[in-house]
């Protein structure tokens, strides 16, 4: 099987590694154990490949149960998965929905061989038994350093953010980001999830100074929390610029900024909400 994976060095312990969609990995190494976070979408041979980065016995955890985060798990005996985002994993689980998602994400990600694929060239689904419920705070042990599972609802009720406080980076997933999804159904309304940003701003101020994410390779600094909770207001207050667009599920929804999808917001401003106009307030 073909190799889809690349990977970049982001610290001695964190490396990014990006999946066949662009859907980027993270791969923290401690002195004992080493930790995976997020599988992609199980296109390519994931476990070869990490094992060509460390021969450190893994743990394996995901961000949310997205099917681009979660569908490589089952290459790996056990997984982390917060299990409010369980549903997901069945859901999201057709043949036609991930070979529809990877052909759809051929042109973003400069991948053309994408346009071509089908199922056989996925690992097999994720199996929602192998997973371990990842609870809120949970603090995993690697040696030298730890990684901790905060959690951030909102893209999916089960998302979770996690710090790598020696390396003071914190990884948002999509959970928050250049262009934050939350017009799917389950999402939560913009309202509670910018409680939900204010708590963990609240809770993790002052323990890391950058920001990284799943998609696009992008960093950030802790300004895109500020971003993005001015555009949970400006959204509530309706004066966000309120594109129109359809997202991923084939629904009407709107994006609070002019953007494009490779350089982000026009006016220059770090973070972006696309969401439903049904689902603003709780
Ligand atoms: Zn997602
Ligand atoms: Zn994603």
């Amino acid at each position: 099987m073909k190799s889809y994976f690349k990977s970049k060095k982001l610290s001695d312990s964190l490396t990014r590694i990006y999946g066949a969609t662009g859907e980027c990995m993270y791969l923290v190494t401690g002195k004992e154990r080493a930790l995976l976070v997020d599988t992609g979408t199980g296109i390519g041979d994931l476990k070869a490949y990490v094992e060509t980065l460390t021969d450190k016995p893994l743990t394996v955890a995901m961000t949310h149960g997205h099917v681009d985060h979660v569908q490589g798990a089952s290459q790996f005996e056990e997984y982390y998965l917060n299990q409010k985002d369980r549903f997901l994993l069945s859901r999201d689980s057709s043949s036609a929905l991930r070979v529809g998602y990877a052909r759809f994400m051929a042109i973003p990600a400069r991948n053309p061989e994408l346009e071509k694929i089908n199922i056989d060239g996925f690992q097999p689904k994720a199996d929602p038994e192998k997973g371990i419920d990842l609870k809120d705070g949970t603090v995993f042990a690697l040696g030298d350093i730890t990684a901790e599972f905060h959690a951030l609802p909102g893209h999916t009720p089960g998302s979770m953010t996690v710090l790598f406080p020696e390396d003071r980076i914190l990884l948002t997933g999509d959970a928050c980001c250049g262009v934050t999804l939350l017009s799917f159904m389950y999402c939560t309304s913009i309202e509670e999830y910018r409680e939900a940003l204010l708590a963990l701003k609240a809770k993790l101020e002052g323990r890391y100074d950058r920001i990284v994410v799943s998609h696009g390779g992008h960093e950030f600094t802790n300004e895109l929390f500020d971003s993005v909770i001015e555009c949970c207001d400006e959204i509530s207050a309706r004066t966000d610029e309120k594109i129109p667009m359809t997202d991923l599920d084939g629904r009407p929804s709107l994006c609070a900024h002019a953007m494009d999808f490779i350089h982000g917001r026009k006016d220059g401003k770090p973070g972006n909400i696309v969401y439903s106009e049904k689902n603003i307030y709780r």
